[in-house]
């Protein structure tokens, strides 16, 4: 079975939100979207969108019913009931993976799993607005572009960047540091994710051998070329090999599936073992196997750190399960939030993306245009949506991502809303978020990570986030456990709304597009980020008589 969602401007379900809802679920289960459609799997590891085919059909035939008074609630990938409400409430709320904390681990998820209770639902998979991998493209670019600008004078021309993983995220690496003038090798273990970056061009060459490798990228660095070469291995075997013939790049980082032992990240095989095999027989020696393989691994992007390489966590809690298999000082180079991103975080941005729901590029090209003109002075907005768009093609519906902050991303919303109703878009438009966000995760090993005031593992906020996008009219909201990181150790909110031009739609984008980036703000202002502190003064966000 092969999903896709409707295109145009007639609808089938009572209200334009349901519409969208049952659109998004569908895209987000795209082959041209999704990494694993046929087991519902989106991305990042086994994140999915529904618990079972008959749930999604379930979820689906819900949505085409439900009135514009109705909210349907949705548990770990299954529709459990409908509730009469209000018209400008959320249609959908949705719940993931969620567990009592002391009981918050993979193995007691796994076995609600294998009882069809739960479903891991990651970020924007469970909450239905995954858009691809351009989703995280633009992100990985901005933090590849921080890195430069913090390490290389504003360029990765010249450098060489080694990296892990060509999945679902990892697979906007390549190409995000092709974008800053660099060259990259991706260590990835599976043929057809190498194959298909290839094919949607986010890659440009696959090397099979670690000699190829690296003659490929000293002579692309040499020349000041960007390239980026996906090479066929295994990161836990590559990367110590690398340390042992001495080779250091300037930049080490990782975006294998390392936040899920049993299922994600794959351990050194030999040629003649099966993974899935193993698993079954032995799950438990299968882990520790896993966990020594990331220990390895790990120890080797320390070692390049100490021979002056750049090192960085990206988020997929490598360091932590190093640290469980027996190495000490897996900690030693910082995340990706802490070395880049929390300046952006104090101001309310973070990737915010939108979707035509006409199925028209033509509507997010106009859109592009619109976004250009609202904030003109923005040059790396500017650089992104002339440029860097151009590097890839859409997947299922045409869908775009920039940055935006508080007090920004309600006066897009706005205009996408008045495009829409003056007929300028053929169909509505839906928003949304990644949950890589100022102020709807606690994630302590990312998002979160060395907070100033070390409230690092305090989840109030992304609660308090969820509800008041629910209470100012998010179309759908989703609160989640365990994503980017694993179970135990990430909770975190989704919202989306949908702009179909009408009265309505404004009101609710106007409070949840300015509530939703303010909670960031406003987060990182009590944790006391000046930066924070001074954006709240400036842009009139009210700290309830906090000093500001
Ligand atoms: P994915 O499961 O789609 O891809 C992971 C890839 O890693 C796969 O292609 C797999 O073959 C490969 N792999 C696994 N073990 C390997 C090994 N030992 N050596 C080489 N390759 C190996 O996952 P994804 O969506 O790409 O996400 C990657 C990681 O990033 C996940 O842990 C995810 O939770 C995390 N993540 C990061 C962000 C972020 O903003 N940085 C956001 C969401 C998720």
């Amino acid at each position: 079975m092969s999903y896709k969602a409707p295109r145009g401007n007639q609808r089938t379900a009572p209200g334009w939100i349901q519409e969208a809802a049952k659109r998004m679920l569908l895209n987000n289960l795209d082959p041209e979207v999704a990494e694993k459609p046929e087991e519902l799997i989106v991305y990042g590891g086994r994140g999915k969108a529904a618990r079972s085919h008959a749930d999604l059909q379930r979820i689906l035939a819900v949505l085409e019913r439900l009135q514009n008074d109705e909210t349907l609630l949705v548990q770990s990938g299954r529709a459990v009931g409908v509730f009469k409400t209000q018209p400008l409430a959320p249609r959908v709320i949705l719940a993931n993976s969620n567990l009592v904390p002391n009981w918050a681990t993979w193995e007691e998820f796994d076995r609600l799993d294998r009882l069809g209770l739960m479903m891991y639902g990651q970020m924007t998979a469970g909450s239905w607005i995954y858009i691809g991998t351009q989703g995280i493209l633009q992100g990985t670019y901005e933090t590849f572009a921080a890195a430069a600008r913090k390490h290389f004078g504003g360029s990765l021309k010249g450098t060489i960047t080694v990296t892990g993983g060509l999945g679902g995220m990892g697979g906007a690496q390549p190409l995000a540091v092709t974008l800053n003038g660099g060259v990259a090798i991706c260590v990835e273990i599976d043929p057809e994710r190498i194959q298909r970056r290839l094919d949607t061009a986010y890659l440009d060459v696959r090397a099979d051998s670690l000699d190829e490798a690296l003659r490929l990228a000293e002579e692309a660095k040499r020349k000041g070329q960007p390239l980026s070469i996906g090479l066929l291995g295994n990161a836990a075997e590559v990367l110590p090999e690398m340390v042992r013939r001495g080779f250091t790049p300037e930049l080490v980082t990782d975006q294998t599936s390392a936040h899920d032992p049993l299922y994600g990240y794959i351990p050194v095989l030999k040629a003649d073992e099966d993974p899935a095999l193993l698993r079954q027989r032995d799950p438990e020696g299968y882990k520790k196997r896993v966990l020594s393989d990331m220990a390895a691994h790990c120890r080797a992007m320390v070692e390049m750190q100490k021979n002056g390489a750049v090192a960085f966590d990206y988020g997929n809690n490598l360091r932590a399960f190093a640290k469980l298999g027996g190495f000490e000082e897996a900690f030693s180079y910082p995340g990706f939030v802490p070395a880049f991103i929390r300046d952006q975080f104090c101001e309310g941005r973070g990737p915010f993306r939108w979707v035509a729901l006409s199925g028209k590029p033509e509507d997010i090209y106009k859109t592009d245009q619109a976004i250009l003109k609202l904030f003109p002075e923005d040059a790396g907005l500017s650089r992104w949506l002339t440029e860097g768009v151009k590097k890839f093609k859409f997947q299922g519906l045409p869908a775009r991502i920039c940055w935006l902050g508080y007090k920004e991303r309600d006066k897009a919303g706005l205009l996408f809303n008045e495009m829409v109703r003056k007929g300028e878009l053929e169909a509505p438009i839906v928003i949304g978020r990644d949950h890589l966000d100022a102020g709807s995760v606690a994630s302590p090993y990312r998002e979160t990570e060395a907070m100033l005031d070390t409230s690092d593992a305090v989840a109030d906020w992304p609660i308090l986030n969820f509800a008041l996008n629910a209470v100012s009219g998010a179309a759908w909201v989703s609160f989640h456990h365990g994503g980017g990181v694993g179970m135990g150790y990430s909770l975190h909110a989704g919202q989306v709304t949908v702009a179909d031009g009408s009265e309505e739609a404004a009101f609710r984008l106007e409070r949840v597009l300015t509530n939703d980036p303010g909670t960031g703000v406003m987060r990182h202002a009590h944790a006391g980020y000046e930066q924070a502190k001074q954006v709240a003064r400036e842009r009139g966000l009210d700290l309830a008589g906090w000093e500001q």
